[in-house]
């Protein structure tokens, strides 16, 4: 996959055989190169620049080892720096979920109408049935689809957890706290709760889940975003970390044919881990990120 950019790089640097060094000079011009194949791959502006300029600093006066050309060497740098912002350096444990509180661990579910959430818990579930054979509890605090609470019931019951019911006439933070309390009574070692969410950002929103979060005051509150989401995952990304404080995200439905861009849009707004990814509508789609993977299928 990286011969891509070693090709586009070798075109601009055909003339520049035999230089010791990554200069000023000679990385302009490749620099524009990974610019490009940056935004084609849908990574928000804002997080290309702060890119660009992280591996300028870096590449500045490296040598260029013995055979390679300073396109392979300049590709060494990029790939390194990005599998880094992809989280690389923060270790496997960076994807692990917090479990280190009194039971139930809580885990609230952040994103727009459409993200995943609803599929994210269901999948969450089963993993933790299989992984930790914990026993988890969901419940849905969307009160304003009417399938959204069936949804919940039918991926809950596929994964093996329980469920606890709710009402469309509840109040999101009165569901939130009866599920807490039930789940407490019947040692529950999981509550996750998924909330509502608006096909686009409103205030209201936002208002409810701070509430909601407040109430429950979850160890994991995952932003769940889809990676199709393209340019706009910065703006969706933004809203929402400013809004709660993400321990992490899950980028969903990367089976799908983005170049995953928003992964690092994500990632330079949120600095949190990204801590799975969907990668199948199943409940068996989930999977543990893999920083290096999703910095080489970015830069194509
Ligand atoms: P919510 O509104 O955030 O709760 O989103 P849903 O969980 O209802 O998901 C919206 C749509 O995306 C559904 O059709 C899901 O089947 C689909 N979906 C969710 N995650 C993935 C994924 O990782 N891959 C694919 N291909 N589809 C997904």
């Amino acid at each position: 996959m990286l011969d891509n950019l070693t090709q586009r790089l070798a075109k601009v640097v055909k003339t520049m055989r035999g230089e010791a060094r990554l200069t000023e000079s000679n990385t302009a011009e490749m620099l524009r190169e990974v610019r490009l194949a940056l935004l084609e791959a849908d990574v928000a502006l804002p997080a290309v620049r702060e890119f660009i300029a992280k591996v300028k600093e870096k590449a500045l006066g490296e040598e260029v080892i013995g055979s390679l050309t300073p396109g392979q060497a300049l590709v060494g740098v990029v790939q390194r720096e990005l599998a880094s912002l992809m989280g690389a350096d923060l270790g496997p444990e960076a994807s692990q979920l917090n479990f280190a509180t009194q039971p139930p661990a809580i885990i609230l579910m952040a994103g727009l109408q459409g993200a995943g959430k609803t599929t994210t818990v269901g999948k969450l579930a089963k993993y933790l049935r299989e992984t930790t054979k914990k026993k988890v509890l969901t419940v849905s605090a969307d009160v304003y689809r009417p399938a959204a609470i069936g949804q919940l019931q039918t991926v809950t019951g596929q994964a093996g957890a329980d469920f606890f019911p709710s009402q469309p006439t509840d109040k999101p933070v009165d569901i939130a706290l009866a599920a807490l309390d039930y789940a407490k009574k019947h040692h529950h070692e999981v509550l996750i709760v998924d909330t509502a969410g608006r096909l686009g950002i409103d205030q209201a929103m936002m208002d409810e889940i701070r509430a909601v979060h407040a109430a429950i005051k979850p160890i994991e509150t995952l932003f769940v975003v889809d990676a199709m989401l393209g340019q706009d995952a910065i703006n969706t990304a933004k809203a929402f970390s400013d809004a709660l404080p993400l321990t992490g995200v899950v980028l969903t439905k990367l089976d799908g044919d983005s170049r995953g861009g928003a992964a690092l849009s994500v990632r330079h707004i949120t600095g949190k881990p990204i801590k799975f990814a969907g990668v199948a509508e199943k409940l068996d789609g989930l999977e543990a990120f893999d920083p290096s993977r999703m910095a080489n299928r970015i830069l194509g």
